[in-house]
């Protein structure tokens, strides 16, 4: 809910009175949407009158962009706020005023929660209303314990700022766009239907408007994203609903962008044009983010997904089909409430089956308001931790054999950044890996081939063996 004073009630800004200028600093936890969020939130506080801070001591403004999809990350963010009270009572005695706004999705799910259990906060925003922050900054200048986190019905997207050029040059070559949000599926155990709220997708033109500006910002990889980022249905000019794979090609087709990518996407809304699309489009990489979360029809069935494993290896079968060289990953939740040895089992049968590249796993976490978190037969957290460990050395085994079987291949790297070393830099592979390459600066913004000559934990090394283009 917005606040009761309206926006007409608030004063104009004061002058600072702090004759130093005003820094703010921005802090993302959590997923691509967040920092996403978190870089529109940069430019609205640079036309505010913002410059960057350094670091939490000489920021006037502290936003952290929040998460709540597990309750470790909800937790760290409390703590984080009794840290920065400290610090906001320890600036006080020095004359500086420092604005506390807790923003993203724990702000939406507990709102004036948030307040009571930090009253040093002093405006909480949702994800939905985060175009209204210049506004809630003033109210704040007036009174403390501002909160905004209305579902509003107006296009957040259209009144949002464009990034100006510098700030988006300034963020490299790769970039994220948000091109879909909020999600229907209600699966049992996930927060983002109540924090993110319904799904909506953004119109084609806005979308594509958008990457054209990034794109001349000297941005060569856009990823789309959204947390059901498959479901995407926009609008276009002649007001015809487009799928995601229609979005890629027009987004391909921007000039000056090089690579798409998409993420995260819901194994049922794999339609024939997306999976097609991995064929036809060029410039989109061979890497899919595809969750199943579990091997077991029966925990599938309670988790409320909608599909069996079947469905999954059949869609499996048809990407690689579509794209013989696709790396794959995927999330994977373990002691589900109810799971069952035999379900846990039947996970790990999933993985040795599928193959992944990467993956991220977690252990479920009980989220308020969600069914499952209401459900009987909660697993022990000693259970949890040795599911957890067995299924992530089974999937780093997985990774670290597909990192040794690109050794001896060659494939496109576009480079990001300066590497560690005096001439070296560093890309990404077509597969998402980090790869270092002797070679000038002047690669950044362009990709080249690359033969790859070793594996690191993290990352792989080659040799540039093509001109960049
Ligand atoms: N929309 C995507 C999908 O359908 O798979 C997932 C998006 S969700 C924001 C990211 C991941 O967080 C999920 O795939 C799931 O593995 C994990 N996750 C969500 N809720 C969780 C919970 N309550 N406990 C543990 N992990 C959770
Ligand atoms: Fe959450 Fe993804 Fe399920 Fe939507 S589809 S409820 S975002 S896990």
């Amino acid at each position: 809910m917005f606040d009761s004073t309206t926006l007409e009630d608030v004063r104009p800004a004061a002058a600072n009175p702090q004759t130093q200028p005003r820094r703010a600093l921005i802090k993302s936890f959590g997923c691509q949407m967040n920092v996403y969020d978190s870089q529109r939130m940069a430019d609205l506080t640079a036309l505010d009158g913002y410059g960057e801070a350094a670091g939490v001591d000489d920021a006037d403004l502290v936003i952290l962009n929040t998460c709540h999809i597990r309750e470790r990350a909800s937790e760290k963010i409390y703590s984080e706020l009794g840290k920065l009270r400290e610090l906001k009572e320890e600036r006080l005695k020095a004359g500086r005023r420092t604005t506390l706004v807790v923003a993203g999705c724990l702000a939406q799910a507990e709102g004036g929660e948030i307040l009571r259990r930090q009253a040093a906060v002093d405006v909480v925003v949702g994800p939905q209303s985060y175009h209204h922050l210049p506004e809630l900054l003033r109210k704040a200048e007036v009174r403390s314990g501002v909160i905004d986190t209305e579902f509003p019905v107006e296009d957040k997207f259209a009144h949002l700022p464009p990034s100006p050029l510098e700030a988006t040059a300034r963020r490299g070559v790769a970039a994220f766009v948000t091109v879909q949000e909020g999600c229907d599926k209600f699966c049992s155990f996930c927060i983002v239907p109540y924090t993110r709220g319904a799904e909506a997708s953004r119109p084609v033109g806005a979308v594509i408007d958008e990457i054209g500006r990034l794109a001349r910002a000297g941005v060569r990889e856009v990823t789309l994203i959204g947390q059901n980022v498959n479901a995407y249905h926009g609008l276009d000019r002649d007001r015809q609903a487009t799928r995601l794979a229609g979005l890629i090609a027009a987004a391909a087709a921007v000039n000056g962008i090089r690579r798409v990518r998409y993420a995260t996407s819901h194994p049922n809304d794999m339609d024939e044009q997306l999976i097609a699309a991995h064929r036809n489009i060029g410039a989109l990489a061979p890497y899919l983010h595809l969750p199943i979360q579990s091997g077991s029809d029966r925990v599938l069935a309670s988790m409320n997904r909608r599909h069996r494993v079947r469905d999954y290896h059949d869609i499996v079968a048809q990407i690689r089909a579509a794209r013989s060289d696709i790396a794959l990953s995927s999330d994977f939740i373990v002691g589900y409430p109810g799971e069952t040895e035999a379900d846990f089992g039947a996970t790990l049968e999933l993985v040795r089956a599928v193959g992944y590249a990467s993956s991220f796993s977690f252990k479920f976490s009980a989220r308020p308001g969600t069914s499952a978190a209401e459900m009987g037969e909660q697993i022990d957290d000693t259970v949890k931790v040795r599911r957890l460990a067995t299924l992530q050395a089974l999937l780093e085994d997985q990774r670290q054999a597909f990192n040794a079987g690109c050794i001896g291949r060659r494939f496109e790297v576009l480079f990001e950044k300066p590497g560690r070393h005096e001439g070296q830099v560093v890309g990404r592979s077509p597969y998402m890996q980090a790869v270092h390459a002797e070679g000038p600066l002047s690669l950044i913004g362009a990709l080249a081939e690359v033969e790859i000559a070793g594996i690191g934990p993290n990352s792989l090394w080659g040799r540039i063996v093509s001109p960049a283009s």
